[in-house]
């Protein structure tokens, strides 16, 4: 994957972030987008740059769809002051938010906001970068162990991740004649700012999580940065339409 380039959305901090710097070891080029913190985003770049890789920040609200033409030309300046390309080779459609509440509690502009960033961004985002998606590269969308089983609380969130897997399909199926693999990584409950930083921060949760665990902890962003690069890996090519699991073994 040496001399390929990534972009990762979210990329400021959590498993965007660490998906970036595992990739940059790897020799792969990043543009990192971030919603609000340019500050996080800028030591990100350094810290890659730092260590012989090479990276740049672009601002991107993934739940406004109508700015997404005018980033894609963003991305091709980018790609062409920064790295000499035209094109880049991987697509990490990671920004997201933790949202937690009953089905009957969940309200309409709730349920809005959930559609906008977790579902309608990551469809018209690839969708306006294709173009400058280079033929055999690939796509990888982040979903959650929470499409497999059901815990109270995410019936909304998870709707909308079902979504992200059911347009991983698609996405391989229409993509396959460009020779782009689209899959899909489904973390469990990672350490992380997700949702508050309960996993992290909530002593109970995060032994209840534990305990439920083949491997007997939470997950952590480098269980996931990880799992990313190696689906993103030469050696990954040919898995493509797959949802992979990356909870160390949740509710089996
Ligand atoms: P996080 O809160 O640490 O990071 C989320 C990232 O998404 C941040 O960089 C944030 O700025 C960005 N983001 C949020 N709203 C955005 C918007 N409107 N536009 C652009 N960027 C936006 O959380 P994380 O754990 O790193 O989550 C990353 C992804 O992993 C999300 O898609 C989340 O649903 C998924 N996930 C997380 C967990 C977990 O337990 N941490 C489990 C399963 C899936």
């Amino acid at each position: 994957m040496n001399g390929k380039i990534a972009l990762v959305t979210g990329a400021s901090r959590g498993l965007g972030k660490n998906t970036a710097l595992k990739l940059a070891n790897r020799g792969v080029g990043i543009i990192a987008t971030y919603n609000r913190n340019a500050a996080e985003a800028d030591t990100l770049v350094k810290d890659i740059a730092a260590a012989g890789g090479k990276a740049s920040a672009l601002q991107l609200d993934v739940s406004q769809a109508d700015t997404f033409a005018a980033f894609a030309q963003q991305v091709s300046q980018v790609l062409g002051t920064t790295f000499g390309r035209d094109r880049f080779d991987f697509l990490v459609n990671n920004a997201g938010i933790g949202f937690r509440a009953s089905f009957m509690e969940t309200t309409t502009a709730q349920f809005d906001e959930l559609v906008n960033i977790q579902l309608k961004g990551p469809f018209f985002l690839t969708q306006a970068l294709l173009p400058l998606i280079a033929d055999g590269g690939r796509i990888v969308n982040i979903s959650t162990g929470l499409t497999r089983f059901a815990l109270p609380g995410f019936a909304a969130y998870a709707t909308m991740k079902g979504g992200i897997e059911v347009l991983t399909r698609y996405l391989a199926k229409e993509l396959g004649a460009r020779r782009i693999a689209v899959n899909t990584l489904a973390p469990g409950a990672i350490e992380t700012d997700f949702g508050g930083g309960a996993v992290r921060d909530n002593e109970q949760l995060n032994q209840f999580v534990a305990s439920v665990t083949a491997l007997g902890r939470v997950g952590l962003p480098d269980d996931i940065g990880g799992a990313i690069t190696s689906l993103l890996s030469d050696e990954s090519g040919w898995v493509n339409a797959q949802r992979i699991e990356a909870s160390g073994g949740m509710f089996l």
